[in-house]
């Protein structure tokens, strides 16, 4: 048996090292791009021109690439295309196969295996869609598809149906019908676009969309979805930020999975928007590999409130086509929940969610913390496994006096 004595050595113990570690900020570094000027190098249009898109480029740029690898870098195009910012590539370790970021963007031929209960469209977007495009599955909000492209395509995408149009979805939003869409239904107070990642448009593509929801008088609240800050931090430009403040309130919804894409170079993109008055969440996918661990997800989740950015979601991996190799399971979940909650501070515990499959919308799953209930009393557990009961009143009206059969709540 394995006895830990760190404690007694004043060494610091692993998983708190592992920690610390996890949460320190980096530069992501020049890696192969050392040549280039920080003027290309800074610029996300330069970013976007030097991708790495082909099974070759990316062998060249890691020979340590796997034969599992290399066979779905050459077939990702006939199902979800391969795309990897320069600035992102440097964050992965050629030297360790299983490294979290790896996992995310470079394909594998596991991709092509379908289990039967995979689907193609697994939160059943489509079947809510009345105008291309737009998808309205709950009474008083939307999802708005803008665009089907990304800087960078995440291997278990939910929408990989469409996003990149590798699978010849063909997709074409309709601005124009999905706007009056909105406009003629006065229950929609929220309005999120997303795609494909609404930021890779321009600012004044961005803005003509977002001034003419905006001018909506029941649409409340607008949201943009986006992994851009992550793969592609130099898109957050003063000017961006700046067109933001004038369509508030407007949330940002970021998608991280793993601390070390925390970098200082997105620490300090996020920091602009949150400069700018957006609030900012975050969105996780649970994937094994990657994020499967109470340690990586604490790092996580308290880096990104050094960033200013609310953990939202952690949501169970979808049952996408092709993707059982990044599913884990769903008692791992709430294993992760339960070394959260209690744990860490409050406001760095997101809710953990599974997309009901088939299109039920998002489900809460936590960890059960109430043992019992009736009229008289509810029992519940906390975070160190102690009991409690709490006294309940009967008819539902707020208590003013013990229950008799309850004298004095035993706490232990
Ligand atoms: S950024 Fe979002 S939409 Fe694009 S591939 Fe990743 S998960 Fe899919």
């Amino acid at each position: 048996m394995h006895l830990d004595t760190s404690a007694e050595s004043g060494e610091e113990p692993p998983a708190r090292r592992l920690l610390r570690t996890l949460k320190q900020f980096s530069p992501a570094g020049r890696g192969f791009w050392s040549d280039i000027p920080d003027s290309d190098w800074n610029d996300w249009r330069w970013q976007l021109r030097h991708r790495i898109t082909t099974a070759e480029q990316l062998q060249r740029l890691m020979p340590t690439l796997t034969p599992e690898e290399y066979a779905g870098a050459t077939l990702a195009n006939h199902k979800l295309a391969l795309a990897i910012t320069p600035y992102f590539f440097n964050l992965i370790d050629p030297a360790d196969e299983n490294c979290p970021i790896r996992w995310q963007v470079i394909p594998r031929v596991e991709e092509t295996q379908t289990a039967s209960w995979e689907m193609s469209d697994p939160c059943g977007e489509d079947a809510h869609s009345p105008v291309p495009g737009l998808v309205h599955r709950y009474p008083d909000r939307v999802l708005m598809l803008v665009t089907d492209r990304c800087a960078a395509y995440c291997r278990y995408c939910t929408r990989s149906r469409l996003v990149s149009n590798a699978s010849g979805y063909d997709f074409h939003p309709e601005f124009d019908q999905q706007i009056e869409y909105i406009r003629r239904t006065p229950a929609i107070r929220d309005v999120l676009l997303s795609g494909g990642d609404p930021l890779l448009f321009s600012d004044e593509k961005l803005e003509a969309l977002l001034s003419r929801l905006r001018a909506i008088p029941h649409v409340e609240f607008l949201r943009i979805g986006t992994r851009i800050p992550i793969f592609l931090p130099q898109r957050i430009t003063p000017q961006l930020c700046e067109m933001f403040r004038k369509y508030h309130p407007l949330f940002v919804s970021i998608h991280s999975n793993h601390p070390r894409e925390l970098t200082t170079e997105v620490r300090d993109a996020l920091g602009r928007l949150a400069d700018a008055g957006i609030p900012l969440g975050n969105q996780s996918v649970l994937l094994r590999n990657v994020n499967d661990d109470a340690t990586v997800m604490k790092a996580l989740v308290q880096k990104l409130l050094i960033c200013r950015v609310k953990p939202y979601y952690i949501y169970q991996c979808d049952l996408i086509a092709g993707s059982a190799h990044l599913r884990t399971s769903v008692r791992k979940g709430l294993e992760i929940m339960e070394s959260l909650r209690g744990h860490t501070t409050g406001y760095a515990v997101p809710q953990y969610v599974i997309d009901a499959p088939g299109g039920g919308g998002k489900v809460p799953v936590s960890p059960e913390y109430v043992l019992s209930r009736n009229a008289d009393r509810v029992v519940i557990r906390n975070y160190e496994g102690k009991i409690f009961e709490y006294p309940e009143a009967t008819d539902g009206t707020p208590l003013v006096a013990a229950p008799k059969e309850i004298e004095e709540p035993e706490l232990v």
